[in-house]
């Protein structure tokens, strides 16, 4: 005779993209080959952990979404009723990613209720990217470490954007964005934990953007991203969310140590009459600036207009 929950367990197992089930103290107990997938955590790795501590949970802003007994799922427990939010957790290399968590109350065959996590990333912007880049490999204008856009890539689509620009009006605006200190890093831990946490950053960043901005790699540990349509006003709220995001990204050593890294960031609009180059070297400038001011920084050109 089949085992109606194993039975069952074997249809989540391949059904859904993540799944999850967690007791009553939030501890897992059973955990899916989509959720493996999604985040890089294997069952072994979760079970019987603590799922708050696992993905450290964020919201938009980047602020922890289980502090305070604000907890979604301690919510569903207590009043058993299904709820959804979007959230970023920490994938187990380290980047923030984002995700929809849906968590519904069930009752386990022959057991109390526990909660039954799903969490999906299908829609996400960093989905669509992903979609978007695999036309770019084809064009050899993707970043072989990072799987983001390379410079050329972000070049052309600077150059189509200025020219947008002046016949349209249409406005955009580049964040230069430096890693601080890296060199540090590399000499401390070697290269290749150098390029994990380059990895981190850029999938970090490119997480948090919307499906139309472009983010690529402009050289070692720097990164450009174009902002579409977007005034002034919005430049240091944007930035400033970059920089929390990637300061809230932790990489996990293989001896348990964490490592963190942050970035400074330069931002301007483009001007009618900017180049490629005039307009990354003013972005370029201000990161400096940045840099200046003592890092995870962000500094933002004052309004020309
Ligand atoms: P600052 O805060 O002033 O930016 O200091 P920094 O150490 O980040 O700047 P610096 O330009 O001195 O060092 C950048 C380092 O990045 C030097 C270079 O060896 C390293 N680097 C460049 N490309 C890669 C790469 O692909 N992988 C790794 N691991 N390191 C790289
Ligand atoms: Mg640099
Ligand atoms: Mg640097």
């Amino acid at each position: 005779m089949i085992d109606t929950v194993d039975f069952y367990r074997e249809v989540l197992d391949n059904l859904y993209d993540g799944i999850f089930f967690v007791d009553k103290e939030g501890m897992i107990t059973y955990w899916n080959k989509g959720a493996t997938k999604l985040t890089g955590y294997s069952s072994a790795d979760v079970q019987g952990r603590n799922y708050c501590d696992i993905f450290r949970p964020l919201d938009k802003h980047g602020k922890l979404l289980c502090a305070f007994d604000a907890c979604p799922i301690r919510k569903v427990l207590d009043s058993a009723t299904l709820t959804e939010v979007e959230a970023y957790i920490c994938h187990k290399e380290g980047h923030l990613l984002p995700i929809s968590i849906r968590i519904a109350p069930v009752r386990e065959v022959g057991q109390h209720f526990v909660i039954a996590v799903e969490i999906y990333s299908g829609d996400s912007p960093r989905y669509v990217m992903r979609q978007r880049l695999e036309e770019l490999q084809e064009m050899a204008m993707h970043d072989p470490l990072t799987g983001i856009a390379n410079r050329r890539f972000v070049e052309i689509n600077i150059t189509a954007r200025l020219e947008e620009l002046k016949r349209y009006g249409f406005p955009f605006a580049i964040a230069f964005i430096d890693v601080d200190r890296f060199k540090s890093i590399n000499d401390s831990h070697g290269h290749a934990v150098g390029d994990r946490i380059l990895k981190m950053v850029s999938a970090t960043l490119a997480n948090s953007l919307r499906s139309f901005d472009i983010i690529g790699r402009w050289g070692g540990e720097e990164f450009v991203i174009l902002l579409i349509n977007v005034k002034q006003s919005d430049l240091l709220k944007l930035s400033d969310r970059f920089l929390r995001l990637v300061e809230k990204s932790t990489l996990t050593l293989d001896d348990d140590r964490a490592l963190n890294a942050t970035v400074s960031i330069g931002a301007t609009l483009a001007r009618v009459g900017d180049t490629a180059e005039t307009l990354i070297e003013r972005a370029d400038k201000l990161m400096y600036e940045s840099k200046r001011r003592g890092r995870n920084m962000v500094s933002v050109e004052q309004d020309q207009a």
